[in-house]
């Protein structure tokens, strides 16, 4: 082969393999593409639209892998059940769309205690739940922050210019392994019951299991 040969050949592998290199860096681009659309995907299934907090299932699937690690380290966790008092009457006085308004400020505020040791998920309609590792000190203690934050809590009422605005407080129940040991089902029912008893008291408070 004579030097204009190999020039040529050499010339000819350089065109290949910049054109190669171009087709992986699409190839790259399309494949963070397809991921960004799997996360965003995957991240709609499992928070709340309106809330932003977990689903309720997403929340009881990861409420079972803390309590299954928490065993396993014999480490103490707890859950606690949060539901805006006299929500109906929010709703009938101030309109839907302030009592969706009221949802999302609460969930909100929950959320800002989120932490590794600590994630909440919507429940249901104007219900929240929160999973907890530590004490049962702490676990209160939390639930006393929340109720208290939501004490402080208001928001115009839209059509009223201001004038009218709207307040709430939560009722909290609380569960805790120390009490209730591993068992996700007694620790939902005695929460439940802790919350009916918040309720029963006079509501805008916190009581354990
Ligand atoms: P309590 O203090 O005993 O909890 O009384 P409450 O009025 O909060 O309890 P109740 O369970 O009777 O009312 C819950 C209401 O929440 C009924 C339902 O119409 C309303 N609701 C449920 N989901 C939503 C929602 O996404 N948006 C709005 N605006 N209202 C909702
Ligand atoms: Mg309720
Ligand atoms: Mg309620």
């Amino acid at each position: 082969m004579d030097q204009e040969q190999l020039a040529a050949n050499l010339k000819g592998i350089r065109q290949l393999l910049s054109h190669l290199h171009g087709e992986v860096t699409a190839l790259e681009t399309s494949y963070s593409q397809v991921l960004q659309v799997l996360r965003k995907l995957e991240g709609d299934a499992s928070t709340d639209d309106l809330s932003g907090l977990y689903r309720r299932k997403t929340f009881f699937e990861k409420w079972d892998a803390v309590l299954g690690e928490c065993k396993k380290l014999n480490e103490n966790c707890g859950m606690l059940l949060i539901d805006i008092d006299h929500f109906k009457a929010i709703n009938d006085t101030h309109g839907h769309q302030t009592g969706d308004e009221v949802i999302q400020r609460v969930a909100n505020l929950v959320k800002q205690y989120e932490s590794p040791r600590c994630f909440t998920g919507r429940y249901g309609g104007e219900e929240f739940a929160v999973a907890v590792q530590g004490t049962d000190a702490e676990i209160l203690g939390l639930a006393e922050m929340m109720r208290r934050g939501v004490e402080r809590l208001y928001g115009a009422v839209p059509g009223t210019e201001g004038k009218v605005q709207w307040k709430c407080t939560i009722s909290i129940g609380m569960s805790s392994a120390a009490k209730d040991g591993y068992d996700s089902e007694k620790l939902i029912k005695s929460a439940d019951d802790a919350l009916y008893e918040a309720k029963k008291r006079g509501r805008n408070q916190v009581r354990a299991a």
